[in-house]
């Protein structure tokens, strides 16, 4: 209490809540004496596939350049995400994961008199990179676990600099159409200008039906104050090696990449990324593996009568009541899901989707316990 009394820090910084990351396996096998091999985590939205094989031969041989420092500007990727994307190379940003990319937004556009807009159940991130800034937190209510974006249209105040938005979202797997999005961009643009920029977090784009899928960067073509980011953490199966990226017209990723830090993205995690982009028939399998996953997961919730909110990311929104207690049961059986109270979801559990056998681990696991 003492030290806690002489350490001198902003009091936003002091009032963060940490964020709150699925448990390690490594943590929950000391925690309760479990054989780490038995234990199954469908709790952080990696992709249970493993990283690609491609990925890990890049990687190999990129390590014999490690004594040198990665390049700054990330030539190589930007130049293949460059052509993937259809968008110059100066228009891209490269992050150490794409929360990099949202703590440089939050860096660049936002501090103390100013204000973020995001919705209710929405990525926590949001809220940590408004309040390491000092800002203003606008948090909009929910409509059926996503983002309202009339509402969300209308809960922007004159000191509002950011929004964000996650497409699908991230904890309850909901996702905005395309055309709700390029309305809602007009509606901004046209009542705000560019004081007001928006984030459209696609970290789970990849996972969406091909029906569904919309072209964000010709959204960013058409406006100045639009940042797309995506990740490799997800569908590509690189969580652990830290890549991401935004795309957004060069006067606002000049302003992100004044406040990047230069070597934020390692040489191993630009090898894997420029290969695990090439990797069509990885990314296709990861896509399938989630759908049939996910069918997978319906069909338990259903049997056992519990409400799901249906995810177009990898993994599920499930109401199981006492949350706390039915995560320490699972935990006990060696199951490692997410509790999301701390995004105001008390009632509920978000399970990622996991190989066949691991989902069926975990559905065992939890039928045992509610019939318990
Ligand atoms: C997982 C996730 C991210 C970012 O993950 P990184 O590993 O930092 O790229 C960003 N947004 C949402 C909504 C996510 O769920």
């Amino acid at each position: 209490m003492t030290a806690q009394k002489t350490l001198v820090a902003p009091a936003h910084v002091g009032a963060i809540a940490p964020y709150q990351a699925g448990k390690p396996i490594e943590e929950l096998a000391r925690e309760f004496g479990l054989d780490p091999a038995g234990i199954v985590k469908l709790a952080s939205n990696e992709n249970p596939l493993g990283m690609p094989e491609s990925a890990r031969q890049a990687m190999l041989a990129a390590a014999a350049s490690l004594a040198r420092y990665p390049d700054p500007n990330g030539f190589d990727l930007k130049a293949a995400l460059a052509e993937r994307y259809g968008v110059p190379a100066n228009w891209l940003t490269l992050g150490n994961g794409s929360n990099d990319i949202l703590e440089i937004v939050a860096l660049a556009l936002l501090e103390p008199g100013t204000s973020a807009v995001y919705a209710r159940h929405s990525f926590a991130v949001y809220r940590l990179a408004t309040q390491a800034r000092g800002a203003r937190h606008i948090v909009v209510p929910a409509r059926d676990y996503g983002h309202d974006l009339d509402a969300m249209f209308d809960a922007i105040e004159a000191d509002t600099r950011v929004v964000f938005i996650a497409n699908p979202n991230n904890p309850t797997g909901t996702f905005v159409p395309g055309d709700e999005i390029a309305r809602f961009l007009e509606r901004v643009e046209q009542a705000h200008g560019t004081r007001v920029t928006v984030v459209l977090d696609e970290a789970y784009n990849e996972y969406l039906d091909p029906e569904l899928r919309f072209d964000s960067t010709a959204l960013v073509r058409r406006h100045p104050n639009l940042i797309v980011s995506r990740t490799f953490s997800k569908a590509y199966g690189l969580a652990g090696l830290r890549v991401g990226f935004s795309v957004a017209q060069p006067a606002l990723t000049d302003l992100l990449n004044r406040v990047r830090q230069p070597f934020n993205v390692n040489t191993l995690a630009q090898a894997a990324a420029i290969a695990a982009l090439a990797d069509a028939e990885y990314l296709q399998r990861a896509y399938e593996a989630n759908k049939a996953g996910k069918e997978q997961l319906y069909r338990a919730f259903e049997a056992l009568s519990l409400r799901y909110v249906p995810g177009y990311g990898n993994f599920v929104l499930v109401h199981v009541g006492d949350a706390p207690g039915v995560n320490l049961a699972l935990l006990k059986r060696g199951v490692i899901v997410r509790p999301v109270a701390g995004d105001d979801l008390p009632e509920w559990l978000r399970v990622t989707v996991g190989l066949p056998a691991e989902n069926a681990r975990f559905i065992d696991a939890l039928t045992e316990i509610l019939s318990a």
